[in-house]
C-alpha cells in the first residue's frame, strides 16, 4: 500500500514538472506582458519520400545501411554525371500537396541552392525556387473556439544532403564523419504562410499535417529516423500591429512536443527582450531539449543569399492534366472526410472519430471490424474503452495488438447478444493481453459455462415473466419489441450464462402462450 501510494505521487508530481518545465526554464516574463504580444509563427516542414531510390540516380534510399554504401557519382557530386528525375518521387510530391488542397503547377522548375556545407558535397542543392510544383494550399486545423485555416505557401520538391554524423563512431572526439547516403534521398518541403499564432496551434497544424500525409503513404513521417523534420519561423508584434516583428529560425528540433516547448521560450525570450528595451537579431537558433532553452547558432543576416538559379541539368517539370488525373485517381480518403463519414454512417461521436481514424490503419480496421458487428457504436466503444487503453500499457501500436478487429467484432456481437457480460469481456480481454492471443481463441478456451439444461432456463423464464406483468400485458397486446426486454433479463438473471438462441427460442414460445 505505501509503495503503492508512493508511487501515484511519483506520477502526479511527474506530470505537474511535465507542465511546470517551460516555466521553471523559460525567461520570467511578467503576466501583464503576456497578452501585449501576439505571437506570428510560420513552419517549413521537410518529409521524406518514401521511394526505393534516390530522385536523381538510382541508388537505395534504405534508412540505417552501412554508411556511404548507397550511393553512386550523381549523389557524391562528382563532376560529369547528369542527374536523371525520379518519376515516382513527382507522382509522391503531386499526392501531398493535393491532400494539402494545393493548386499543382503544371510547370515548375528546379533550380540550384547555392551555399557550402561538408555534407552537401556539390556545393549546391537541386530544389525549386520561383517555380515550385505546387502552392496555396491549406490544412483545417482545431483551436479552442473554432476550426482555423492555415495556408500553406508552397510545396516543392528538392533533394536532401548528405549526414554529419557527430558521435557514436571510435574517433568522435576528434572527427566529424559524413555520410552520404542521405544525400540525393527526395524530400518535399511543405511552407506554411504564418497564420500559426500560438504554440499550441504550432502542435496541431504538425499532427494534423503529419496526418494527411501519412494517409497518402507517400512518407513514413518518422521523426526519430528524420523522415520528417521541422523547422519553425517565429516573431512577435503588438496586438493590432499588421507588420511582422524581426523573426528568429529554430531548427531541427526532433519532436512536436519540444516544437512547442521551443516555441513557448523563444516567444517569451522575444517578450523579454523587448520589454526591456532591447532588438531581437534575426538568426537561426538551437533548441536543447534538456535545457528547455534555444542558442544563437548563426546569423541569418548575410546568409540570406543563395544566389539561386535554374538547374541546366534538368527540363522543366511538366506535370499535364492527363498525368495529374492519373495521379490523383489515386489518392485515399483523406482523414477529415473520413471523420465525417463515419460519424454519420457508424452514429459514433466526432471524439469516437477522432480516435479511430488517427491512423490510416487503424480506421481501415475499425471499418472491418464495423461491417462485421451487429453494433458499430459498440465496437468503437469497445476499441476506445478496452483495446486503446491496454494497448497504451502495454506500450503497442495498433498493428502489434494481441486481439485483431475481427476478434473486437466478435465480442462487441457477444456483449450485444447478451451470450457475455461486459465484465466477462473485461476478463477475456485481460486474458488475452495477458497470452498474447486473439479474442475468439480465448473464447473458444474460456467461454462461461453456458447454460443449456431447457428446463433450468424455462424456470428462469417463468420467474421473470411473472415479476414484470405489465411488460408481458404490452407484449400481447402487440408490442412485439418488448421481447428484447424479456431476453435481457432473462440473460441477467442467468448470469450471462444462458445459451442465447435457446432463450430465444424458448422465450418466444412462452410469450406468446
Ligand atoms: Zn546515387
Amino acid at each position: 500500500m505505501q509503495r503503492r501510494q508512493a508511487g501515484s505521487e511519483r506520477q502526479i508530481a511527474g506530470l505537474a514538472g511535465h507542465y511546470n518545465r517551460h516555466m521553471a526554464t523559460a525567461p520570467e516574463a511578467p503576466a501583464a506582458t503576456r497578452s501585449k504580444y501576439e505571437p506570428v509563427i510560420g513552419l517549413e516542414v521537410h518529409v521524406q519520400l518514401l521511394t526505393a531510390t534516390k530522385i536523381f540516380c538510382g541508388c537505395s534510399t534504405h534508412f540505417g545501411d552501412p554508411p556511404n554504401t548507397n550511393v553512386c557519382p550523381v549523389c557524391l557530386g562528382l563532376p560529369g554525371p547528369l542527374p536523371v528525375l525520379n518519376r515516382r518521387a513527382v507522382e509522391f510530391a503531386v499526392l501531398a500537396a493535393t491532400a494539402l488542397n494545393c493548386k499543382v503547377n503544371e510547370t515548375s522548375i528546379f533550380a540550384r541552392k547555392n551555399y557550402f556545407y561538408a555534407d552537401l558535397p556539390k556545393g549546391y542543392q537541386i530544389s525549386q525556387y520561383d517555380k515550385p510544383l505546387a502552392e496555396h494550399g491549406c490544412v483545417e486545423i482545431k483551436t479552442a473556439n473554432a476550426p482555423k485555416r492555415i495556408g500553406i505557401t508552397r510545396v516543392h520538391l528538392e533533394e536532401d544532403a548528405g549526414k554529419s554524423l557527430h558521435d557514436g563512431l571510435p574517433d568522435s572526439s576528434e572527427w566529424t564523419s559524413i555520410d552520404l547516403n542521405r544525400s540525393g534521398v527526395p524530400l518535399i518541403e511543405i511552407v506554411s504562410e504564418p497564420d500559426i499564432s500560438s504554440p499550441d496551434e504550432a502542435y496541431e497544424y504538425l499532427t494534423r499535417l503529419k496526418e494527411i500525409i501519412l494517409y497518402t503513404g507517400v512518407s513514413d513521417c518518422n521523426m526519430e529516423e528524420g523522415s520528417l523534420r521541422c523547422d519553425a519561423n517565429v516573431s512577435i508584434r503588438p496586438r493590432g500591429q499588421t507588420t511582422f516583428g524581426t523573426k528568429t529560425e529554430v531548427k531541427n528540433v526532433n519532436s512536436f512536443r519540444f516544437i512547442r516547448q521551443a516555441l513557448e521560450y523563444e516567444i517569451e525570450r522575444h517578450e523579454q527582450v523587448i520589454e526591456s528595451g532591447g532588438t531581437i537579431a534575426q538568426e537561426t537558433r538551437l533548441y536543447d531539449a534538456a535545457e528547455g532553452k534555444t542558442y544563437g547558432m548563426r546569423s541569418k543576416e548575410q546568409a540570406h543569399d543563395y544566389r539561386y538559379f535554374p538547374e541546366p541539368d534538368l527540363l522543366p517539370l511538366v506535370v499535364d492534366e492527363k498525368w495529374r488525373q492519373e495521379i490523383i485517381s489515386t489518392l485515399p480518403e483523406l482523414p477529415e472526410a473520413r471523420r465525417a463519414r463515419m460519424i454519420s454512417q457508424y452514429g459514433i461521436t466526432e471524439y469516437d472519430a477522432t480516435t479511430l481514424t488517427s491512423t490510416r490503419s487503424l480506421a481501415d480496421q475499425f471499418e472491418e471490424a464495423a461491417a462485421a458487428a451487429k453494433n458499430p457504436k459498440r465496437v468503437a466503444n469497445l476499441v476506445q474503452s478496452e483495446l486503446l487503453g491496454r494497448l497504451k500499457a502495454k506500450g503497442l501500436a495498433i498493428e502489434q495488438s494481441p486481439i485483431s478487429m475481427k476478434g473486437v467484432a466478435m465480442s462487441a456481437n457477444l456483449v450485444e447478444s447478451g451470450a457475455i457480460s461486459g465484465k466477462i469481456l473485461k476478463d477475456l480481454y485481460d486474458l488475452a493481453f495477458e497470452r498474447g492471443e486473439d479474442f475468439p481463441t480465448i473464447y473458444e478456451k474460456e467461454k462461461p459455462q453456458q447454460i443449456t439444461d431447457t428446463s433450468a432456463i424455462e424456470k428462469i423464464i417463468d420467474e421473470v415473466i411473472a415479476a414484470n406483468p405489465k411488460q408481458l400485458e404490452q407484449y400481447r397486446g402487440g408490442k412485439k419489441t418488448v421481447a428484447a426486454f424479456f431476453v435481457g433479463q432473462v440473460m441477467k438473471a442467468s448470469k450471462g450464462q444462458a445459451n442465447p438462441a435457446l432463450v430465444n427460442e424458448l422465450l418466444a414460445k412462452k410469450l406468446e402462450a
